[in-house]
């Protein structure tokens, strides 16, 4: 990292208290001291606008949003072990929001802790042990939820893949054996998951995916992936668990929740990032049978979890997503943001497909589109290129080589119109 002079000391100070593991966003490091709505602010007078984070959903420090929490935490701030209305109104609104059967929710602080916990629970309900993951997915930084996510597993540092979990192929059109032209690819892709039930007979507890995979590079699922799916392993006895941490809320535009768009019922969904805008909260939401298997005798205490500053959030939080329209905000956002993104393609070679639902997007990029060499040093460029105009994005995929747009969803029109505009100029000088 070259970073400005002045953050020299500040770097230095980061580096030697704490974790250097912890990543840092572009060559010259930003100092985000303050953030509006869509929009942050750096400590030399920069105002940027935030393309990528999806936890800040309703938008940065929104001002509703804040002062619920101020008057909370300036209440009462508490454990569950007293009664307390926050608690239970939150979980009926967010029950409101899933279908009925989804009725029983258990709060937690994160959604690497709420995905440790789902599969914790699939294991009660089961009596077994084995899951189903996708490919490059990633669930999570605790070590039930790494073992869980090929993404780190896989990777630099990790410790391979667990005898009990098992990689399913991801159902990617673009660069998969079953493409965009292909009606049943869904189903095709669903039976490398009934392949591993069959080799696994009786032994898998759950199938856990994103409703539109995110780190595994921004690919929303084939029309009837979830349906075939869902139906093999529910047929072998296992749950399914929809991870819902980053896709869910409102952000895919059409319906509220990732899974509506497969026309699927989970029998656990796991929700965080968005849950609190910011706030940290999480919370996995399950059927009665399952939550009458998990109550087994051990209790379920978590300290932070449920409590009225956190549940006073995520309530109000849902407030706001309904009353100021954003699900149809997103929907009607992310159709222009995409339609000006692909009418790029022509003109720009390196993107190559243009992907997602609502305000969650993808752009990929490759040198060639014969080959699907991935244009890795380009979108590298076009990322950094883009800060110095303002627009922080940033990159995901396996390959590294897609633009990842998932704005608060204040994001405006005329924010995607200007944003498109500067990527064509970005694109222009590569
Ligand atoms: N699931 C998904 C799909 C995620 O993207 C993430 C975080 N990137 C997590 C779970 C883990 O959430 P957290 O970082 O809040 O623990």
């Amino acid at each position: 990292i070259n970073a400005n002079e002045d953050y020299a000391p500040l770097l230095q100070e980061r580096k030697t208290f704490v974790g250097k593991n912890l990543s840092i966003s572009y060559r010259q490091p930003l100092k985000i001291v303050k953030g509006a709505l869509q929009y942050l602010y750096d400590d030399k007078g920069g105002t940027f606008i935030d393309c990528v984070n999806n936890v800040s959903h309703v938008g940065h420090c929104h001002p509703v949003v804040v002062k619920a929490m101020q008057r909370q935490i300036a209440t009462l701030n508490t454990n569950t072990r007293y009664l307390n209305d926050h608690l239970v109104e939150f979980a009926k609104a967010l029950h409101r929001t899933l279908p009925s059967r989804l009725s029983v929710c258990y709060f937690t602080n994160s959604g690497s802790e709420a995905n440790d916990l789902a599969i914790r629970m699939s294991r009660h309900f089961t009596g077994r042990k084995d899951v189903i993951v996708l490919d490059h997915a990633y669930h999570g930084t605790s070590t039930v939820a790494i073992e869980m996510s090929p993404y780190k597993f896989d990777g630099k540092g990790g410790f391979g893949q667990m005898p009990y979990v098992h990689k399913a192929d991801s159902p990617d059109l673009y660069r998969g054996p079953f493409g965009y032209n292909d009606p049943r690819a869904g189903e095709k892709y669903a039976e490398s998951v009934q392949s591993i039930l069959t080799q696994n007979k009786g032994k898998v507890a759950a199938f856990i995916c994103e409703t539109l995979l995110g780190v595994g590079g921004q690919i929303p699922l084939p029309d009837n992936y979830l349906k075939a799916v869902y139906s093999h392993v529910r047929e072998a006895g296992g749950v399914c668990i929809a991870d819902e941490v980053q896709v869910g809320f409102g952000r895919v535009g059409e319906k509220f929740w990732g899974f509506e768009l497969q026309g699927v019922e989970p029998d656990i969904v796991v929700l965080g990032k968005p849950i609190g805008n910011g706030h940290p909260l999480a919370a996995v939401v399950v059927t009665q049978e399952i939550a009458d298997a998990f109550n087994n005798g051990m209790e379920y205490f978590n300290t932070f979890g449920g409590n009225p500053v956190s549940m006073a959030t995520g309530r109000v939080v849902l407030d706001v997503i309904q009353s100021e329209g954003m699900q149809q905000h997103a929907l009607e956002t992310g159709n222009f943001l995409m339609e000006g993104l692909r009418g790029l393609m022509d003109k720009h070679p390196v993107i190559s497909d243009v992907r997602g639902h609502g305000l969650f997007v993808g752009a990929e990029m490759v040198k060639d589109r014969t080959t699907k060499e991935p244009a890795v040093d380009e979108i590298n460029r076009v990322v950094e290129k883009m800060k110095e105009r303002g627009f922080l994005l940033s990159t995901d995929g396996p390959l590294y080589n897609v633009l990842k747009i998932k704005p608060p969803l204040v994001f405006s029109r005329d924010n995607a119109a200007e944003m498109v505009r500067c990527l064509d100029e970005v694109l222009s000088t590569l």
